[in-house]
């Protein structure tokens, strides 16, 4: 599909740019659709992501002048960029959707990082492709800037995450539920290959494509099992391991990533597709703000199970390249599913025992993780803060009373807490080390920062109501840094106040 000469965006051949490479497109013609973005009426640049620039090696004043811009909007493209929609497929819900596709998203290409990784160059909101459906190809400020800031959170947090490399406005208005100002983001990924990619051949029965794209992802993410006698189950493995070891990850901050579809599972490890995401405030591990969940499919608390589910789809796509007998095939998926728990399980309760102080010292992990499941249900009966109660206990000594203070004001009730702070000074009391050992550890573990709903809903409204992008600007320099203390933004700490609390995200689709 090619669109017409009038509305296909204009070549610029004369940049600083380093050529795009193509590793992608030059798969077999059924991987994607060739599609160029389709221009918008007054672009102007909203942000640039300098930091991610000079990581990519790319030439921030040209990115900000006319032909950069131009790009960034799709309205004019390097010669060697080869516009691209990938196809995938995906479970929505638990429902499966053979054909879904970047509807609105359009590859560049791929440039190579300062330190030799490959990373994919994408327009969202770049204009329709053949797999819009329905839908405009468009992408509306607020999410755009939603993304844009939980990326760059993620990042902060040492999480892998796709990231923004920059957004532009549009000059056009995208309907909603009403009209709202057009974007467009710049997003840069280790790659953009989900489990739903391997569920849109292998629904086609196209073993060839599944073969395929599995040794793509191999060369690509998993260089190391080149050279495996069972590379396909142990690529089922490593995706498994990666994936536990990040879901883990978003619990240990109190991310929820609200839509965890199959076709918003990157292969690469990374967090990728923020829609109606958020850091939850108070503890509570049936917490959902997503507007389409209705059922907490994906609650806070459900996501290591959904991270399993969604490698059972995974694995169902690669059977046939497992073993020829389907019984044995289903045999070593389930071994290299394995791979899941184990990576996921230490993650996560080592992370939440170390997010306390302790010290793995191999003789009573088991009370330790009792010691921090019990602080976890009381946090969630007496609706003690996520991020604030693991970043104030960190401050805190527990032999000085005054310094748990703050911890346990954040509690309901604080006698709750006292009664946890007791066996905890106990347990510490085993561990010899100086205090001031224990809290750095402890602080680069639990971040101050998050950014919090309320706060991103109120860039969202300044950025979208009154041009204003101040908020941006004092949010992501928080939030880019959130282990450290930014003395005079602690009020960017603070948990909502009643009428602060946003109760619903939405995708913004
Ligand atoms: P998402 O909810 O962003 O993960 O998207 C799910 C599917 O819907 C993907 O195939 C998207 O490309 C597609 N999609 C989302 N928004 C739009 C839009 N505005 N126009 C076209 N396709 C879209
Ligand atoms: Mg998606």
């Amino acid at each position: 599909m090619t669109a017409s000469a009038q509305t296909a965006p204009k070549a610029t051949t004369d940049t600083t740019l380093p050529p795009f490479a193509h590793s992608y497109a030059e798969l077999p013609e059924q991987f994607y659709a060739e599609i160029p973005p389709t221009p918008v009426p007054e672009p102007y640049l909203l942000r640039l992501n300098q930091a991610l620039i000079a990581e990519l090696g790319l030439d921030a004043d040209w990115l900000a002048g006319a032909d950069g811009v131009a790009m960034l909007a799709g309205n004019r493209l390097p010669a060697t960029a080869k516009p691209i929609a990938m196809a995938y497929a995906g479970h929505q819900f638990g429902n499966f959707v053979p054909s879904l596709g970047d509807g609105r998203a359009i590859l560049l290409g791929e440039v190579i990082d300062r330190r030799g990784q490959r990373r994919d160059i994408q327009l969202k909101g770049a204009g329709r492709t053949p797999f819009s459906r329905s839908g405009d190809g468009r992408a509306a400020l607020g999410p755009v800037l939603r993304e844009y800031i939980l990326g760059e959170a993620m990042h902060g947090l040492g999480i892998p995450t796709t990231r923004a490399l920059g957004m532009v406005a549009t000059g056009e208005a995208v309907f909603r539920e009403r009209p709202e100002p057009g974007a467009i983001l710049t997003r840069v990924a280790a790659s953009h290959i989900r489990v739903g990619t391997f569920e849109y051949f292998a629904r086609r029965g196209d073993r060839d494509a599944v073969r395929t794209l599995a040794d793509y992802l191999i060369q690509r993410h998993y260089p190391e099992l080149a050279d495996s006698d069972a590379p396909y189950a142990d690529l089922l493995a490593a995706v498994a391991t990666r994936q536990g070891e990040l879901i883990a990850r978003w619990l240990l901050v109190g991310f929820i990533h609200g839509v965890m579809n199959t076709d918003n599972m990157a292969l690469s490890g990374e967090t990728i597709d923020y829609g109606p995401c958020a850091f939850m405030d108070a503890y509570d591990p049936n917490q959902v703000y997503s507007s389409i969940d209705h059922f907490g499919r994906y609650a806070y608390g459900q996501q290591p199970s959904i991270g399993l589910w969604n490698l059972t789809q995974l694995a169902n796509c690669l059977l046939p390249l497992l073993d020829e007998d389907t019984e044995a095939a289903k045999t070593k998926a389930r071994s290299a599913l394995d791979a899941y728990g184990k990576a996921f399980e230490p993650a996560y309760y080592g992370g939440l025992r170390a997010k306390i102080g302790l010290m793995d010292d191999g003789t009573d992990a088991g009370a330790d993780d009792e010691l921090v499941t019990d602080l976890l249900g009381r946090m969630a009966q007496h609706r003690a803060d996520f991020t604030n109660t693991f970043r104030l206990l960190a401050d805190a000594r527990p032999d000085d009373p005054s310094s748990l203070e703050p911890v346990r004001a954040g509690f309901t009730d604080p006698a709750a807490f006292d009664a946890w702070a007791v066996q905890w000074r106990e347990r510490l009391a085993r561990q010899p080390e100086p205090d001031a050992e224990r809290q750095a550890r402890m602080r680069a573990l639990s971040p101050a920062y998050i950014p919090r709903n309320h706060r991103v809903q109120e860039v969202i409204d300044a950025a979208t109501e009154r041009g204003d992008l101040a908020p941006l600007e004092q949010l992501l320099a928080v939030v880019s840094r959130p282990y450290e203390d930014h003395p005079a933004q602690t009020e960017y700490r603070r948990p909502p106040r009643e009428h602060e609390v946003v109760h619903q995200t939405f995708c913004g689709t």
